[in-house]
């Protein structure tokens, strides 16, 4: 895969960077700015080869019009504020201030720059790749190069990750090698015993994990709202829970097959169940085999692992040479049913070998919850690519690298 160096002496020079500034917001302010510091280094080491940079990321959802919720105004000032110098925000993509703000790098009033929300944007998305294309050249005219450093977009076909790739000189960032790095040493010869811990909301999501890794793995601990799938294919009853009933016979067919291969999938023996979807909610800890049992019958909906299963998956990661940890425990958000989620980030932090945090809720868990970032292996920005590298994948933002 092309690297920094590759790109030659950037003295000078102008470079697009696509980054994944993608932070999460509330009453429009950043909520957790990991994603912002975690693109400084790139940054940075593009400003002492004496490049000058344009940064541009997408933000949330929008739907290829500009959308004020979804601006990148906030991440601007942030990163003005990380980077301890100005940062010039263009307020739109490839109109009349991104040429302006481009052109004060040109004239070397500023040196960093960063466009507005990319998928403001129809052409950022589009299933099109003509339409991809146009967007993406009128992007290349601002730079000499492009840096692919937004890990979290690695796995999009879209114009500013693939098409703006095969128009410049391009390689990888700084983050990207680095996510890459550590990715890989969870794939070839990881050392043993190898523990992964699932949680999050969709089984759906994370059952392409599940079968790539069973034969890789030593145990796949299970949590989150994704449990509820795998008690009911164990023939419980899961009362008012998240249940994915499509999914259930797969789960099954993976239970069946990590027995025929010897590997454990840790299912919890006892969940706490409230009598609503609310952090004030009345709840209690019952059998996962019972939860219909509950006071609160078959209204009962899980909203975390109990403390049992908790102290179990603990021991079991604390016992491991190395972890990855995608999705949390449960509904972590409510303080109430944040004891698994906080039990199994403390674990992780115990582990002697690699312990790595994957997918976005999950990172913004540890640190809601009060962890310090390196405390951890490592905290992955990229929650779906993160867990398509683990799928076995090819990623089309590294494959137009040279990742093979
Ligand atoms: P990540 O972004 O780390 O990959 P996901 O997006 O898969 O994680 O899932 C995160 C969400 O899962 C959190 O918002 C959390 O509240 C939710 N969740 C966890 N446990 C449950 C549960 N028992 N019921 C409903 N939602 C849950
Ligand atoms: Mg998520």
């Amino acid at each position: 895969m092309r690297t920094l160096a590759s790109l030659g002496d950037l003295s000078g020079r102008t470079v697009i960077v696509r980054c994944d500034l993608n932070v999460p917001m509330k009453n429009g302010l950043i909520t957790d700015d990991g994603r912002i510091r975690a693109s400084l280094a790139s940054i940075r080491k593009l400003h002492a080869a004496g490049a000058k940079v344009v940064l541009i990321s997408h933000l949330g959802r929008p739907e290829g019009r500009p959308d004020a919720q979804f601006s990148l105004e906030q991440v601007a000032r942030r990163l003005s504020e990380l980077l301890d110098e100005p940062v010039t925000f263009a307020t739109d993509t490839v109109g009349v201030s991104a040429h302006t703000a481009v052109q004060a790098i040109s004239s070397g009033q500023t040196r960093t720059v960063l466009l507005e929300n990319l998928r403001f944007n129809p052409g950022e998305t589009s299933k099109d790749s003509a339409t991809r294309r146009e967007f993406a050249s009128e992007l290349a005219t601002f730079a000499d190069a492009y840096v692919s450093d937004g890990f979290g977009v690695v796995h999009r076909r879209q114009a500013s990750v693939t098409e703006l790739a095969e128009l410049l000189p391009s390689a990888a960032g700084l983050l990207v090698e680095s996510e890459l790095g550590v990715l890989t040493r969870l794939t070839s010869n990881p050392a043993r015993p190898y523990t992964v811990a699932l949680g999050g909301s969709k089984v759906s999501d994370k059952l392409g994990v599940i079968d790539h890794l069973l034969s890789r793995v030593d145990t796949i601990l299970i949590g989150g709202g994704m449990l509820f799938t795998f008690l009911a294919a164990r023939g419980y009853s899961v009362g008012a829970s998240l249940l994915e009933e499509d999914q259930i016979g797969t789960c099954l067919e993976y239970l069946n097959r990590a027995s025929e291969l010897g590997v454990e999938i840790a299912l919890p023996t006892d969940v706490i169940v409230a009598e609503r979807f609310a952090a004030d909610a009345a709840h209690e800890i019952v059998e996962a085999s019972k939860i219909e049992e509950s006071r609160f019958g078959s209204d009962a909906i899980g909203l975390d692992i109990g403390p049992a299963t908790a102290s179990r998956y603990a021991e079991i990661i604390r016992s491991s040479q190395t972890v990855f940890w995608n999705g949390p425990m449960g509904v972590f958000e409510f303080e109430e049913f944040s004891a698994g989620t906080r039990a199994v980030a403390q674990a992780l932090t115990e582990v002697d070998g690699l312990a790595v945090v994957g997918g976005g809720d999950s990172a913004a868990a540890v640190r809601l919850l009060g962890f310090e970032d390196d405390q951890f292996g490592h905290i992955s920005t990229g929650g779906g690519a993160s867990l398509e590298f683990l799928e076995g994948k090819s990623l089309p933002g590294l494959e137009v690298l040279g990742w093979q």
